[in-house]
């Protein structure tokens, strides 16, 4: 059994907020600039060096990649031999309450959502989604999720006879009817099987793969192909300004669903694409990445 003290899970969830916040993965800049090769419009040329602009700024001066810094979403591996020393949800917020204000990141989130819309301040509460596994260690991996690219979510309960090509169509459909809304380049995360819920929290998860890893089932890897490519006819580009760029990457996951059922979950992610992970082994290491 290891021991990991709350105050070590509160100082790795701030870290690991500040750096996604102010530094992009190397997947979504190599991403980027490959576009750039490819890219027709002039406009959507221009718009993708300043999205490169941006990322270097940000990462040079320690500023938020965009001013929409999200809301705190986290998904943890909680290893079944870790015992934690303290209150692990209340240092998961401490963590992210101190990163959003000393990092100078905006605060998004509100308590009521209908009524009272009241500012909390500390960006708290975050999203917490744990799954205990084996092992002795945390993984974390933590994604601020701006409301641009999440209002344009969507989920179908599809029906199984719809097959490969009634998914693609509704991704390719949920992508045109989005537009400029979720800041394109954007990248695709989706989600079939499971029930509803689980569906749209695998597809948020999905949107995390780094660019240019396949879903290993070459059936699946089609589709995110197939998807890629018509989304990038639409017309839509870099901004909404018209161009090849409308995305980046389609990931598509899967999990088992019900006879009777096939739900699919899309999860839009904008080009401020921002997650980090990072492993807590109580005192002995310690590593952190930014994919
Ligand atoms: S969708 Fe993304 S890039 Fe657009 S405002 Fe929100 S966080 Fe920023």
């Amino acid at each position: 059994m290891r021991e990991i003290n709350s105050e070590q899970i509160k100082e790795k969830v701030k870290e690991l907020f500040l750096k996604a916040n102010y530094y992009i993965g190397e997947d979504v800049l190599n991403s980027i600039r490959k576009a750039l090769n490819v890219e027709k419009s002039e406009t959507g040329r221009y718009v993708l060096r300043m999205i490169l602009k941006n990322y270097e700024l940000s990462a040079n001066e320690k500023l938020a990649i965009c001013q929409d810094t999200g809301l705190a979403v986290l998904f943890i591996k909680l290893g079944q031999e870790v015992h934690i020393k303290g209150n692990w949800k209340e240092a998961i917020n401490e963590g992210v309450k101190e990163a959003y204000i000393d990092g100078y990141l905006r605060k998004s989130a509100v308590t009521d959502p209908v009524f009272d819309r009241k500012n909390t301040k500390t960006n708290c509460p975050a999203i917490i989604y744990t799954d205990i596994v084996p092992g002795d260690r945390i993984e974390l991996l933590v994604n601020p999720k701006g409301f641009g690219s999440e209002n344009m979510s969507a989920l179908a309960m599809m029906k199984p006879a719809d097959g490969a090509e009634g998914i693609v169509d509704f991704i390719v459909e949920t992508v045109r009817k989005a537009g400029p809304n979720p800041c394109p380049p954007t990248i695709i995360g989706v989600c079939v099987g499971g029930t509803a819920d689980q569906a749209c929290v695998l597809a948020k998860k999905a949107a995390m793969r780094k660019i240019g890893e396949h879903n290993p089932d070459p059936r699946y890897a089609k589709m995110e192909k197939d998807a890629l490519e018509r989304i990038n006819k639409l017309g839509i580009g870099p901004a909404g300004l018209g161009g090849s760029t409308t995305s980046l990457w389609v990931s598509i996951d899967y999990v088992p669903t019900h006879i009777a059922g096939m739900p699919v979950a899309v999860n839009i992610c904008c080009h401020a694409d921002r997650h980090a992970h990072g492993v807590l082994y109580g005192n002995k290491k310690d590593k952190y990445s930014i994919n």
